[in-house]
């Protein structure tokens, strides 16, 4: 049959189609009133999109480019900082922080796990200058309860910073930024915006803003002051990638498409688009007898473990040659243990039951047994028909 090229990796996520013609045409020059007009159009979409009355900033770099800002900005050598970490993404915060000479107090859950909010509590002290974690760890499909670890944090005062790399997070859970008290959250273009990779944003408290006036740590690209006092002027400090931010500004007005022109409903919309292609993959890798390896899992993606003795790297090539779609391995440690189908951004039912549908087919190879066809799929319409059937009702119709 012919195949049609599909992602279904938590990023890069497949591309909107308006973000890619606008991005495609777009030639303006950075420092003109064009481009001016686009800069602060994305920068306040953004933080209507995050959730936030703080500063949100827009950088050309990955989302690690702006997870190290956080700690090069917020952090002087020598700090003592808590990170919590439950998978590779929690892992990176403790290479940051050390490599900024912070002590690094670790606070692990074990993989697929989140934490316990007594364990939190009980690490924190007046000298942990900031916490550090996910709001979803993707290389696991856990959720953290960044409400439950907000509300701890908080108590500490202004001398604890909390700082949550949402990059999955942000458009596939409900953050309440700042009734919360997060002072630092962090998205990425390449995810649930639906645009290329080359974008990292993020949101800063006023605590956060007056932390960078006495840290030592060395930044100059990443001085994020500098860019906090070049977007009052309706720019950025070095040359912004233009095309992407036109690729941003389309991705947003899209969103607010989805809130009938209200962007922070319809990015409640996307939200809620997310949780339910979770649900139905849950319920479809259920039905086959599949495990789930996350037990408080996110909306971003789904992380199910691969059969007992089947390296799941064989589960990704068989996707990969059948159907050519590209489903994620598990990274580090959980490579050839697990898969990850991811939700966030532009998904929608006919993606979500195409690749249970494969998924059947996908099973029934890499295992050498008889699936049940139809059952992966038959569970993930059941979870549709309820939710469609509960919005019904609640509306009234
Ligand atoms: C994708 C991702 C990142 C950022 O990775 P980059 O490759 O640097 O863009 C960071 N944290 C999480 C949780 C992610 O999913």
């Amino acid at each position: 049959m012919l195949r049609k090229n599909r992602l279904f990796t938590p990023g890069p996520t497949p591309l909107l189609p308006a973000a890619q013609t606008a991005m495609a045409s777009f030639t303006a020059h950075h420092r003109t009133a064009d481009f001016r007009a686009l800069f602060q159009r994305v920068l306040a979409d953004m933080k209507e999109f995050i959730g936030t009355q703080n500063n949100a900033l827009v950088l050309a770099c990955s989302g690690t480019g702006m997870m190290e800002a956080s700690v090069s900005n917020l952090t002087s050598p020598g700090d003592t900082v808590l990170v919590l970490s439950a998978g590779n993404f929690g892992e990176r915060w403790v290479g940051l922080a050390k490599a900024f000479g912070c002590r690094v107090d670790l606070l692990s859950a074990t993989y697929g796990e989140t934490f316990s909010l007594e364990d939190i509590r009980a690490r924190l002290n007046p000298s942990v200058r900031a916490v550090f974690v996910q709001a979803t760890e993707s290389s696991t499909g856990v959720r953290h309860d960044i409400e439950g670890i907000a509300k701890i944090v908080r108590t500490q005062g202004d001398e604890t910073l909390l700082v949550v790399d949402a990059i999955t997070g942000l458009g596939t859970t409900h953050l309440n930024v700042d009734g919360w008290g997060v002072d630092f959250i962090i998205g990425g273009s390449q995810k649930a915006l639906m645009v290329p990779p080359g974008v990292a944003y993020c949101a800063v408290s006023e605590r956060a803003w007056r932390r960078m006036d006495t840290t030592t740590s060395p930044r100059f690209y990443f001085d994020l002051r500098k860019e906090r006092k070049a977007a009052a002027k309706g720019e950025s400090a070095y040359t912004p990638p233009t095309s992407l931010f036109a690729a941003l500004g389309a991705a947003l007005e899209f969103i607010r498409g989805m809130g009938n022109g209200d962007l922070a409903k319809g990015r409640d919309a996307l939200i809620d688009n997310a949780e339910l292609c979770a649900a139905m993959t849950r319920a479809g890798a259920e039905a086959l007898g599949l495990k789930l390896f996350a037990n408080s899992p996110g909306a971003a993606l789904t992380a199910i473990s691969s059969p007992e003795g089947i390296d799941s790297g064989k589960i990704i090539k068989e996707f990969r040659e059948s159907f050519d779609a590209v489903v994620a391995n598990g990274q580090g440690e959980m490579k050839g243990h697990l898969f990850r189908i991811a939700h966030i951004g532009y998904y929608d039912y006919l993606d979500t039951i195409g690749i249970l549908g494969a998924l059947e087919h996908v099973l029934a190879r890499v295992t050498g047994k008889a699936v049940d066809y139809g059952s992966a799929v038959r569970a993930a319409q059941e979870v549709y028909a309820r939710e469609l059937s509960e919005k019904r009702q609640s509306v009234g119709a």
